[in-house]
């Protein structure tokens, strides 16, 4: 009798998970991160900077998918780091590319907004990685929340502005969990260590978009733009110390 309860148990367990668990990779370009997710179709999260698409390319075959397969290059924001290599990976393919409204500028100009550091050794850090990169027209400009369901990825895309005014987040619902750009970034020493981004155009709403994915949406892993991921007990440590909200800069900006 108990090994039909199981068995009944088994089968209505099988009948009850999702259609498809969203497979999620990441390459650590160094400069950047850029994610691949496998649904029904492939979507690219960010395109790494201009110049490492051979890079790209085959790290994705090693994945099996074909450039040419990928539904769509998202990118989280226009910073050159993230955005710069979409042209030779995607655009020239005829690959759509979709992008925050508030980040169009920086894309058709190939240029970052002036970046506006957040301590002082990022105010160094600036003048390595401030350059330009070919310039070219998103496909999709994105104003608020996109399904990605059609894809076959239990997930969508949401404007989350903050580290750029067209900052983007991939919120996925299989695991609570999001790629989030700058938000926030991983320690350069300890890469499972967060820290804040060393560069926002915004940062207490950056703050303020940190506490909403963690208090709200539930969110227990970050994926950032570079290193990670990070864990939400981690990032409410940093961030929130005294378990709220906190108006004003976040702590621990001067670590590496
Ligand atoms: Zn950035």
């Amino acid at each position: 009798m108990n090994y039909f309860v199981c068995l009944c148990a088994a089968l209505i367990g099988l009948a009850t998970l999702p259609a498809h668990a969203t497979e999620l990779h990441r390459l650590d370009l160094g400069i950047a991160n850029v994610y691949l997710l496998k649904g029904k179709q492939p979507l690219l999260i960010d395109s790494g900077p201009h110049g490492r698409a051979a890079e790209v390319e085959s790290w994705l075959k090693s994945h099996g998918v074909a450039p040419e397969q990928l539904a769509a290059v998202i990118l989280t924001h226009g910073h050159a780091d993230h955005a710069g290599g979409a042209y030779g990976l995607a655009k020239k393919r005829g690959i759509p590319v979709w992008a925050g409204a508030g980040d169009e500028d920086m894309l058709t100009q190939g240029k970052n907004r002036p970046l506006q550091p957040t301590t002082l050794i990022a105010g160094l850090i600036r003048i390595g990685v401030d350059l330009p990169y070919p310039a070219y027209t998103p496909d999709t400009l994105i104003s608020g929340p996109v399904d990605l369901k059609p894809y076959g990825i239990n997930g969508q895309v949401v404007p989350l502005p903050g580290h750029t005014h067209g900052s983007l987040i991939v919120v996925l619902d299989d695991n609570n969990s999001a790629i989030v750009g700058d938000l926030l970034r991983g320690g350069v020493l300890n890469n499972s260590l967060p820290r804040v981004h060393f560069f926002h155009e915004n940062r207490a709403q950056t703050q303020w978009q940190l506490w909403k994915l963690l208090e709200h949406e539930g969110i227990k892993t970050f994926y950032p733009g570079h290193f990670g991921p990070l864990q939400a007990a981690d990032v409410k440590r940093t961030f929130f110390p005294h378990g709220r909200f906190q108006w004003g800069i976040a702590p621990g900006s001067l670590d590496l």
